[in-house]
């Protein structure tokens, strides 16, 4: 097989490129995708890193003959000529005349679901998540976890370009858990010790030093419940922010991160986007109502009588989310000023109104993905507050020594990753947006 110098290789480029290199030769590496076997020529699909490529095998393209052992999922190394043709409706489209295919591996049996359709067609996602390695391979499942990718790095990028410090906190903790009942406890060399529920308490001490800090980490919680939306792992991605004016900085720093995430998966994840479909928001300004307004409009505009005025169940959220879809345009809505009851010890009350707080939510599509807020940076302050929810500040001696040694004013937010590609994709659990859940019922594979 003589192979005309510089070929081509698929890690270079994609298959959108092959319009530029017309009949060139191209080594492609990937898996056999399907093989369907035509009269006198075959289609074999090679699934890449990113694409899926139409390869034809026909004797007379080379002298290469096809081997009986080739089967769907054979690991292969296809080298070919680009060639164009036309589809089915006319229109131009590439695929690459087989010169050679060398076999790198077998598979030792044929896969347990079918995963060369263009969607996991009637498989409960019982059985994709227990399949996880293998029904990931179908192109559209990849695609969720690539867009997820897109969300991350977009977080990420904005985030560096607004002067963030990129952090990891600790996910093993001794003391200092936020508390309640959805701390996961474990054993170490004898102590007890807790998984990080947050990243809360120390990206708070690194604004002492950083201004701006971000992560994007796991987090645990010990979620008892089996809901559509709740986790025992999740992925956080956080914020907190340093001399901010108040918690509308906080809120715009989000708004930002949120128009370039969206930005960047319009244009940088086109082929994921329209695989899945996604309906990806547009976003100019994010509307803000109070918590206590949201509670009027579902009261007076939906007639529905809520069972704790102090937090939104899932119905009220929904609620909201068709609310700020149909009256002022938007997929996202900021509810500000929770009843301080409800928030955690470092949130700052509202001085005008101490039973509420500075703090905020963020809805999508009917759905909390955020909540943030302004913390209390007085240390006086917040060791009141500390007893006045009946902890022990000795037992936060680390955490206060951002406030005893001096704390700008400050707040920021924890974004649940996969509650977000969950409405992105217009999803009804977040397993399907989550690579390897974590529930009450799995920890496995
Ligand atoms: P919820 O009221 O929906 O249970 P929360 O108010 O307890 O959530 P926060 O502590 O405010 O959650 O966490 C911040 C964000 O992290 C949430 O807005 C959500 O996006 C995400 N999140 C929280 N808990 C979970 C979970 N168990 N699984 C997946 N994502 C979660
Ligand atoms: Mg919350």
């Amino acid at each position: 097989m003589e192979y005309i110098n510089g070929t081509i290789k698929n890690e270079d480029i994609s298959y959108g490129d092959f319009k530029n290199y017309d009949g060139q030769e191209i080594s492609i590496h990937g898996y056999i995708h399907r093989i369907r076997e035509m009269t006198g020529f075959s289609f074999v699909i090679i699934r890449t890193d990113k694409d899926l490529i139409q390869c034809v095998y026909a004797p007379e393209f080379s002298s290469y003959r096809w081997d009986e052992k080739l089967a769907e999922e054979a690991c292969v190394k296809v080298v070919g000529k680009i060639a164009s043709s036309k589809d089915k409706q006319g229109n131009d489209r590439y695929e690459v005349q087989i010169h050679d295919i060398k076999i790198l591996s077998l598979p030792a049996e044929t896969l347990p679901i079918v995963i060369n359709k263009k969607q996991l067609d009637n498989i409960q996602l019982n059985t994709i998540l227990d399949l996880r390695p293998v029904s990931l391979r179908n192109p559209r499942e990849r695609a969720i976890f690539k867009l997820q990718e897109g969300i991350q790095r977009g977080f990420r990028e904005f985030l560096i370009k607004e002067n963030f410090t990129e952090i990891h906190s600790p996910k093993i903790n001794f003391a200092g858990a936020e508390g309640g009942t959805n701390v996961f406890k474990l054993d170490y060399f004898g102590k007890q010790v807790y998984l990080a529920q947050s990243p809360q308490l120390y990206k708070q001490a690194l604004v002492g030093v950083f201004e701006r800090v971000f992560e994007i980490a796991p987090v645990f919680r010990a979620e008892h419940h089996d809901t559509s939306r709740h986790l025992n792992e999740y992925i956080s991605m956080d914020f907190e922010m340093g001399f901010i004016n108040d918690f509308h900085d906080i809120m715009n720093m989000e708004t930002g991160a949120l128009k370039y995430i969206m930005n960047l998966l319009k244009t940088e994840y086109k082929n994921e986007v329209e695989l899945l479909k996604a309906d990806i928001p547009e976003i100019t300004e994010i509307p803000c109502i109070k918590f206590m307004d949201a509670k009027k409009i579902i009261m007076e505009k939906f007639h529905y009588t809520p069972t704790d005025m102090k937090d939104f169940d899932p119905k009220e959220e929904e609620m909201l989310g068709t609310y700020a879809k149909k009256e002022l345009n938007s997929d996202f809505l900021f509810v500000t000023h929770y009843p301080s009851k409800k928030r955690p010890f470092y949130t700052m009350d509202d001085p005008s109104d101490p039973e509420y707080t500075l703090s905020f939510d963020l809805l999508f599509r009917g759905l909390e993905i955020t909540s943030g807020g302004q913390r209390i940076n007085d240390y006086n302050e917040q060791v009141a507050k500390m007893k006045k929810c009946g902890m022990n500040p000795e037992e936060f001696e680390t955490y206060l020594m951002l406030h005893k040694y001096g704390a700008p004013p400050h707040g920021g937010l924890g974004l649940g990753l996969e509650r977000l590609t969950m409405h992105l994709l217009g999803f009804k659990n977040v397993r399907e947006a989550t690579m390897f859940p974590r529930d009450i019922n799995r920890v496995t594979p």
